[in-house]
């Protein structure tokens, strides 16, 4: 059995998955003849999901590029990466919609993405497996804190979110993906995911108590679970809270 020894350093965030002995520093590791850098990669603990840039010898290369006895590997994730713009990407395209798929976990960022307008599935009862198949027949990003499903085969978007609570997991995404621009806050039914659709007042009197009909003139719907929203005390909290992760950081 021939094996060989490759150098690897990984860069910023990526560190994080790495044994401590081998962050922030070049390590050699002996490594199968022909192992491939997606491989080595993910035994070194990286999902392939955080990876935007490999290089061997200094030049990029794909995922599936063999590795050869005594060469360099570097390995960037994808912010690490904005400065090398025209190398070779490890995935060829982004994705055309922003859309995620959010493991059991992270039922509090699922709701905060949905409440800033990003289309998001959720269930706590989701495997891994679902989660894997759903990512790839609807195009979504996998959020998860669970590195061991990021590495599945099928899975080519993925996010794992460092934070532990759901405020900083928003922010985290939202940098990472750069959805500040996109977002669309109060499009979107916090339950059910579904669009939300403004409806005339006429439409929903039958429904709402007095005090609301006289304070409030504008109302949208969920034509999935028929909730009527205004612009209550409760949205001004919402209103407030999304306005303050949506501003820059200080
Ligand atoms: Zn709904």
């Amino acid at each position: 059995m021939h094996a060989m020894t490759t150098t690897f350093r990984f860069y910023a965030e990526l560190n994080d998955f790495l044994a401590p002995e081998q962050r922030g520093r070049e390590f050699a590791l002996r490594c199968a003849r022909a192992a491939t850098a997606k491989h080595m990669i993910e035994v070194l603990g990286v999902p392939h999901t955080e990876v935007e840039l490999v290089l061997v010898n200094g030049e990029s290369v794909g995922f599936e590029r063999a590795l050869g006895d005594g060469e360099r590997v570097t390995v960037y994730p994808k912010f690490e990466a904005l400065d090398v713009t025209p190398l070779l990407r490890v995935r060829e395209r982004a994705l055309r919609a922003t859309r995620f798929v959010a493991d059991s976990h992270l039922g509090g960022l699922a709701h905060l993405l949905r409440m800033t307008g990003f289309d998001t599935l959720y269930d706590n009862h989701f495997r891994d497996d679902e989660i894997e198949r759903i990512a790839a027949a609807q195009g979504r990003i996998v959020l998860t804190r669970d590195r061991e499903l990021l590495k599945r085969r099928g899975l080519m978007h993925g996010c794992y979110v460092h934070a532990l609570r759901s405020k900083p997991q928003l922010r985290e995404v939202f940098d990472r993906l750069d959805l500040a621009g996109s977002a669309q806050p109060f499009t979107r039914c916090l339950s059910c995911n579904a669009p939300l659709r403004t409806i005339d007042k006429a439409q929903v009197a039958s429904r709402l108590p007095a005090g609301v009909l006289e304070r409030y003139e504008h109302f949208v719907v969920c034509d999935s679970c028929g909730r009527v929203f205004w612009q209550g005390t409760h949205w001004r909290r919402m209103r407030e809270m999304v306005d303050a992760l949506l501003a820059p950081e200080s």
